[in-house]
């Protein structure tokens, strides 16, 4: 599941594979980027904001009053790039769902199932991340910033405000199960309710940390198949530390899983 850290992650393979590169073409599959040919740019460097991935490069010099530009691209639930040495054969997914390939000299890049390409001005990136609470795994991660956009909305579930990017930008699904269960939170719990904000928020930053470098994403601290969460995708099996069987409900636009018994409900009609 692409959360922060597997942004992360993609964010270094691209800058590894293509950083420093002057592109030697590019094809883009997508209906708004059709015409665009990046043949003579160069690639400066590979960032993660976020679900968002921003691809940094510089237009040949004389081809463009603006010299540099954000290749902007959001892996939401499905999406990768993948980089492949030239001449390998491109296997990661199927090639219809191939969006942008960037050939460099050493390496090419194949975005597969990406969402929201866009090429905008690097002057302009914050149109499209500004609107994100502190990040993270960002070298400008600020936690009490991401606990005073929380607070601001007390009446919201924990469960949904962790997920919501403008409090705090990086943790999916997989990581806000898995820190309100660590944390004894039920996510139906009012953010204005939810004893220690600033506990929950360091512990997001340090599961996203430790997940850095690696594709396997575990909260448990066991890398083995069927290990590696506590209640994330676990529904029906017991509880790790109660034996309880682990729920599975939405809540809001997602699903969530919990235990009932570690994690109690904040009212009793609540599930
Ligand atoms: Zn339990």
């Amino acid at each position: 599941m692409p959360e922060g850290d597997t942004v992360w992650n993609t964010a270094r393979v691209l800058h590894r594979a293509l950083a420093g590169a002057t592109l030697t073409g590019s094809d883009f599959r997508v209906p708004q980027m059709a015409a665009t040919d990046l043949t003579g740019w160069t690639v400066r460097e590979s960032a993660s904001r976020g679900k968002h991935l921003l691809l940094r490069l510089a237009a040949p010099e004389g081809r463009s009053d603006t010299r540099h530009w954000t290749l902007h691209s959001h892996l939401r639930m499905d999406g990768a790039w993948r980089a492949y040495t030239p001449g390998e054969r491109w296997t990661a997914r199927p090639a219809h769902l191939i969006r942008a390939v960037l050939r460099g000299t050493g390496a090419v890049a194949v975005g597969y199932h990406l969402h929201e390409l866009a090429l905008v001005p690097t002057a302009e990136e914050d149109s499209l991340v500004g609107h994100l609470g502190p990040d993270l795994l960002g070298p400008d991660w600020d936690p009490a910033e991401a606990v005073r956009r929380l607070a601001a909305h007390p009446e919201a579930t924990i469960g949904e405000a962790l997920l919501d990017q403008c409090n705090l930008a990086g943790v999916g699904n997989l990581y806000k199960c898995e820190v309100l269960f660590l944390r004894g939170v039920s996510p139906w719990t009012p953010v204005g309710a939810v004893p220690d904000l600033a506990g929950t928020v360091a512990l997001a930053q340090r599961l996203l940390a430790a997940n850095r470098g690696r594709w396997t994403q575990s909260t448990t601290g066991s890398l083995h198949r069927g290990g590696t969460s506590y209640v994330y995708s676990r529904r029906a099996q017991p509880c790790r530390r109660c034996g309880t069987a682990i729920r599975k409900e939405e809540l809001g636009e997602r699903v969530t899983y919990w235990c009932p018994v570690c994690q109690p409900p904040p009212d009793p009609s609540l599930p």
